[in-house]
């Protein structure tokens, strides 16, 4: 028998990011709005293969819009990087009976949507990591809330660096992307921003350093993209805020941000993106016969992308950023 009511899966996976609940509410109202159903999935891509969902309705997703993480839980799912897992998610799918499913998560995530779409399940992404490391989309969500976590942070060690002519080496997050060390670097005034994309040396941290000593400067922010103290051979932060501190003489202290980045309220910015993402994402499957796609911002704007050529994508570090910090963090 043919199914006539529509039916969709909404899904989170991989690092939670603030702003996941307000597109996943802004998905359910919108479905519902336009008579399709909707289908929680707990545990991200883990949940599917165990059939762990939630029937969701207009009021399932009341007062989640201003938490941060996420009400569908995540997971990072090992099975997905199996033929079977993929074979068996898009089962899952099959049985659910789902036109479609919404995977609201980063680039990895996105590829498992990917290989359920060559399966015949079309998805749609909706870019939401606090990490920006989303190569189709200049803003993903999370990011905004991520950055203002780490300036407000910062500031408060900025206060105590200054009282004390000090350094502090601060870590955060972004392993493979700069963008929240380079964002709040600017917005916190950093000396120097250490991010995966630019390489850097002792030296230069040290040259830079010397030369703001002279011209009166005590105190000093050094931001840090988790991974990169490692990377550029200075051991860990707290590794790299010794040497400083052997080479320069002003006493340095490393501060590892670590997990509060990812949690908080989301940003109006946030709160918005996701909704318009959301409804963007359900008009897509609504369609009479959905394609996979990206739901990304692009020049300031909302758009959506081929799910595959979206993840051949790449886009450059914001060099000229990275340089008006260092021009003026004199
Ligand atoms: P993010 O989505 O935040 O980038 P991960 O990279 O941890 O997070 O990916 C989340 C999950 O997406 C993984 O645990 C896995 O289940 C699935 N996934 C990641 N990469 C792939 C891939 N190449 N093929 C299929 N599934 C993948």
């Amino acid at each position: 028998m043919e199914q006539t009511e529509k039916r969709i899966g909404i899904l989170t996976s991989g690092g939670d990011a603030p702003g996941m609940n307000a597109a996943i509410r802004a998905v359910t109202r919108s479905a519902l709005s336009k008579q399709i159903k909707v289908l929680g999935i707990r545990h991200g891509f883990t949940g599917l293969l165990a059939r762990d969902t939630v029937s969701l309705d207009l009021r399932s997703v009341s007062d989640i819009l201003h938490r941060g993480g996420t009400v569908l839980y995540t997971s990072r799912c090992p099975a997905f990087y199996q033929e079977t897992g993929i074979r068996e998610g898009a089962r899952a799918c099959r049985e659910l009976k789902l036109n479609g499913l919404v995977v609201i998560g980063g680039d990895g995530s996105f590829r498992g949507a990917q290989a359920l779409s060559h399966q015949g399940i079309p998805c749609i992404g909706i870019p939401g990591t606090i990490d920006n490391d989303v190569a189709c989309s200049e803003y993903t969500i999370g990011f905004d809330t991520a950055v203002n976590t780490v300036i407000q942070l910062v500031d408060r060690l900025r206060d105590t660096s200054q009282s004390h002519d000090r350094c502090s080496v601060v870590e955060v997050m972004g392993r493979h992307c700069g963008d929240i060390a380079l964002q709040a670097g600017v917005a916190c005034g950093a000396v120097a921003i250490l991010v995966p994309e630019v390489p850097c040396s002792i030296e230069m941290i040290v040259e830079k350093m010397q030369r703001t000593l002279r011209t009166g400067k005590r105190h000093f922010i050094i931001l840090v993209s988790e991974g990169v103290a490692k990377s550029e051979g200075f051991g860990s932060v707290p590794e790299l805020a010794v040497q400083i501190q052997a080479r320069t003489g002003v006493e340095t202290r490393a501060t590892v941000l670590g997990y509060v980045q990812r949690g908080g309220t989301p940003t109006a910015r946030e709160r918005v993106l996701a909704s318009e993402m959301g409804v963007r994402a359900v008009a897509l499957l609504a369609q009479t016969n959905p394609r996979s796609r990206i739901v990304a911002v692009q020049h300031g704007r909302i758009v959506d992308l081929d799910l595959d050529e979206a993840l051949t994508m790449s886009r450059p570090f914001n060099k000229t950023l990275y340089d008006i910090a260092d021009e003026i963090s004199i």
